[in-house]
């Protein structure tokens, strides 16, 4: 069974039995403090197991695109080195939201895998919960009750906390779950060693497929459980597992999943997969990880240095430093697999299909500039290396490898890896420690303490009215606090209704404040979005939290967000008239100030171009286009009307849609009633974020008032400046200009004349010791001047050996050029030579045994070196 095919069985399964078919939610998450990537097939359905909202359908199934790679789950050291973790894979799943429960989970999974999928009933085992006496939970008899109707009892094995408690992360919805594993090894090995004791025992071919939880409980701050308002299944079955056990493959890389990308890796790098293990394991890394990559970035997540971006830069790095270790890759390559990727995953996902040009070159750019960081590094470990066996030592100081990981980015593995090929040995420990120092800083700044909410009142679900009113009277519903090192002690308010807008989707929270019927205030600060509920921040808790409160927007910024909210969708179709439709909103930053706006474009805007797109929103701006907003619109009914909407972003079957004229797109931010609201928009600048991404910056409203005011005071300064009220300030520029080049010009001259006195200079003052014509001499020259005369005195003596020391610009640097008769006679280097002298100005250099330079802080030391210069020639 191919694995489209396989793919299909289960979704249709499921559809059979009332499960609502829905879309996988995006990989990258991006409204969800508490979590970065989807790690689960269930992430997406937090909200109904935690009781914050009901779903439409009380059952569902899915193929979640999942990542394992950061956090409570985190695969990424097995990928490649083992056949069946990968970082990237597909989750199928079915749920249960209150409804049914073991029974008919266990039954149907039973039924899917011997009966559809047609498994041999004799290679399953499955685990239940056995129970932990520390967390005062019992044994799942249930769910063993069950399954004994269905396998023999040798079958069923009891399992402990680590594997079959199943928990999301350190708080939130959890439970005990029962697991199916397969043992998929030969007659022959299934006889000498009983599967059973296989199981949960990292063995490749007895491995875990399926996982069926049974949610039932909430992991609180304290580490205790609380039961959840209802009982939940959350199923999750690895398709890659799954495909590899129906196309009777020993490895996940086997299957028609990975194949085809194997093959290309094969084709480009001539080496052949299934010959030896390390090249094996690089390029399993590779077919890996280009996957996972690919899918962040068509999710909008571009490799980056912080967050989840940085996540995704590590993962590239990591494929990339496989290919250059194992298969001696040191071109980019890496990007040549998308085109396959996309052939073959193009049906299920069409993102990657639509945005393969983009992901192509982010991930060649990438490619690029870090195997540059590994060929500067290389030469960096070089100079450590010779430092270290100068002083005669065979181990290389831990803090200078982390110093070359932590500032670099050159990898730690091939540090070793290196120094192992040279006969030296890595200080681990001193490794470790610079690393522990490292996280525990990082860690200690970062570090969040969320206590649990507290009730107050019952609410089935909070309701949102800020689209229309910007003040209301609420009820605080639920509270907690959060406690961070930078922002200390916060409050998170939940009210019953809200007109405060939570930030999502680019555009930044509202601000305001609350006032209690006894006149107290107290401003919220900031507002976010998380499960599906608003939360309101304080840095105060009010007093009386029972009573009834005002709430009120900070109406003048919520009115500078919509106006920057509305320009940017104007900002959007501008640019794909202009431009062309293959322009796509790659991220957005909404905010009272300013907006920006990220897009995909191969090349930078000329002027001209600009100009079009600021007069086009401004033209809109003019037309006093009305607000059509439509808040129930069906997604299938707003994309059939030319509606826009984002990759990795999630929709549900309703969708709000937002049009001013031609503008139409899925939006659930604050905009104008009319575009004349906007008053005026302004690009204040433009620039590339990633290769094929472009970021315009803009502002509208007052702010475009105060950006002219500014530059119309500058224009003032400038003319204050150059002091010639008769002339125009562009004629005035233009002269000094002329002058300034003038200057210059003669200045080279000058400085000519200058060195050509002092090369006679010099030579004159030669100083013969032992047949050595030595000369020393402080100058103020800048570099350049200096080398062309120390080559040009060493064209006209013999036997020279020249130290140039020189202060100008307050830097401290010593050229040293010796003959090239006297490198070879007398050993002499001029490139050791000069590092030594260094020492005196306090720097260090090198260079060629002929020729070389040192740089230093200290132009005191200068004659300091000149000196042990001389020295060392007499
Ligand atoms: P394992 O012990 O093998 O790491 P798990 O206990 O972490 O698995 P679950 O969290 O229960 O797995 O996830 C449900 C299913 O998803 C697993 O049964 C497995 O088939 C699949 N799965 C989990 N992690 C990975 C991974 N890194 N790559 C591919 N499939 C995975
Ligand atoms: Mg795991």
């Amino acid at each position: 069974m191919n694995s489209q095919k396989i793919r299909q069985t289960f979704l249709e399964y499921f559809k059979e039995r009332q499960h609502e078919v829905v879309k996988s939610a995006p990989m990258v998450i991006k409204d969800d403090p508490t979590l970065m990537f989807t790690n689960a097939g269930m992430n997406q359905f937090k909200e109904y197991f935690l009781g914050i909202n009901d779903p439409n359908n009380k059952r569902a199934t899915d193929t979640q695109k999942c990542l394992r790679v950061s956090g409570k789950h985190n695969d990424l050291e097995e990928v490649g080195v083992d056949t069946y973790h990968h970082t990237m894979f597909e989750m199928l799943g079915n749920w249960s939201f209150g409804d049914y429960f073991k029974k008919e989970a266990i039954a149907w999974a039973w039924e899917l895998l011997t009966e559809v999928y047609g498994i041999d009933k004799n290679s399953l085992y499955v685990t239940i919960f056995e129970g932990d006496a520390s967390e005062n939970l019992d044994c799942d008899t249930e769910a063993y009750n069950y399954w004994k109707e269905l396998i023999a009892e040798d079958r069923i094995l009891n399992g402990n906390k680590k594997d079959n408690f199943w928990e999301m992360g350190d708080q939130g919805p959890c439970g005990p779950c029962s697991e199916i594993h397969v043992d998929i090894r030969s007659d022959a090995e299934k006889a000498k060693i009983d599967g059973a004791s296989l199981v949960n025992a990292d063995h490749p071919q007895v491995v875990e497929i399926w996982n069926l939880v049974f949610m039932q409980y909430n992991r609180m701050a304290d580490g205790s459980l609380k039961n959840l308002p209802a009982q939940h299944v959350d199923t999750g079955m690895g398709f890659e597992r799954l495909a590899m056990v129906l196309q009777g493959k020993q490895s996940n890389y086997d299957t028609d999943v990975f194949q085809p990308l194997i093959r290309e890796i094969e084709t480009i790098t001539g080496r052949s997969y299934n010959k030896t293990v390390e090249i094996d394991i690089a390029i399993r890394v590779i077919a890996d990880h280009v996957r996972a990559v690919s899918f962040s970035i068509a999710d909008g997540q571009l490799p980056s240095n912080t967050g989840a971006g940085y996540v995704i830069r590590r993962i590239l790095r990591r494929a990339i430093r496989y290919a250059f270790t194992y298969l001696d890759r040191k071109e980019p390559f890496i990007y040549m697999l998308v085109n396959t990727l996309s052939r073959q995953m193009g049906e299920a996902f069409p993102e990657l299909k639509s945005q393969k040009n983009l992901i192509t070159n982010v991930i060649k750019e990438e490619e690029q500039s870090f195997l540059r960081t590994l060929d500067q590094g290389l030469l960096l470990l070089d100079n450590v290396i010779n430092e270290t066996t100068a002083l005669g030592n065979k181990t290389v100081d831990g803090k200078k490898a982390f110093e070359l990981y932590d500032t670099y980015g050159f990898p730690i593995d091939l540090t070793a890896l290196i120094l192992r090929e040279k006969g030296l040995e890595l200080d681990e420990k001193g490794f470790e420690e610079a690393m522990q120092v490292q996280k525990t800083r990082s860690r200690s700044a970062s570090e969040t303490v969320t206590s649990d909410w507290t009730e107050l009142r019952q609410d089935d679900q909070q309701e949102f009215i800020g689209y229309d009113k910007l003040d209301a009277q609420v009820f605080i519903t639920r509270y907690r606090k959060v406690t961070t090192k930078k922002d200390g002690d916060l409050y998170q308010l939940v009210f019953n209704l809200t007109p405060f807008y939570g930030e999502s989707g680019g555009q930044t929270g509202d601000k305001g404040y609350l006032e209690s019927s006894a006149g107290d205030t107290i401003y919220i600060i900031d507002t976010k979005k998380e499960n599906g509920q608003t939360i309101h921040l304080t840095k105060t808790l009010p007093k009386e939290l029972q009573s009834s409160f005002k709430a009120t927007v900070d109406q003048k910024q919520r009115k500078r967000t919509a106006a920057n909210h509305t320009a940017t969708h104007l900002l959007h179709q501008a640019l794909r008239k202009i431009l062309g439709t293959h322009v796509e909103q790659k991220g957005s930053m909404v905010r009272s100030a300013s907006l920006r706006f990220d897009f995909s474009h191969f090349s930078k805007l000329s002027q001209d171009e600009l100009d079009q797109v600021e007069h086009f929103v401004n033209d809109r701006i003019n037309e006093q286009l009305e607000l059509q907003e439509n808040r129930a619109n069906t997604y299938e009914n707003a994309m059939a009307n030319g509606a826009i909407g984002l990759f990795g972003e999630k929709y549900g079957d309703v969708v709000r849609t937002i049009k001013f004229g031609d503008s139409h797109e899925l939006c659930g931010g604050t905009h104008v009633k009319n575009t004349a609201d906007i008053w005026h928009f302004k690009i204040v600048s433009e620039g590339a974020v990633a290769a094929g991404i472009r970021r315009i910056e803009a502002i509208t409203g007052d702010a475009v008032k105060d950006y002219f005011t500014e530059q119309s005071q500058h224009f003032e300064d400038i003319k204050a400046l150059l002091n010639n009220p008769g002339k125009q300030p562009i004629e005035s520029i233009e002269s000094l200009q002329t002058e300034n080049s003038q200057l210059k010009k003669e200045i080279e001259e000058l400085k000519k004349a200058k060195a050509g006195n002092l090369k006679q200079e010099l030579i004159q003052s030669a100083e013969n010791h032992d047949g050595i014509n030595f000369i020393g001499t402080k100058t103020d020259l800048d570099t350049k001047s200096i080398k062309d005369l120390a080559f040009e005195i060493e064209r006209e003596m013999d036997n020279l050996f020249m130290i140039i020391g020189s202060d100008a610009n307050d830097k401290a640097t010593l050229t040293v050029i010796i003959s090239k008769n006297l490198v070879e006679e007398k050993d002499l280097n001029a490139g050791t030579i000069v590092r030594e002298l260094g020492k005196h100005i306090q720097g260090g250099g090198g260079g060629q045994p002929h020729f070389a330079t040192a740089g230093g802080k200290d132009p005191d030391g200068l004659q300091a070196a000149i000196d042990a210069a001389r020295k060392m020639v007499s």
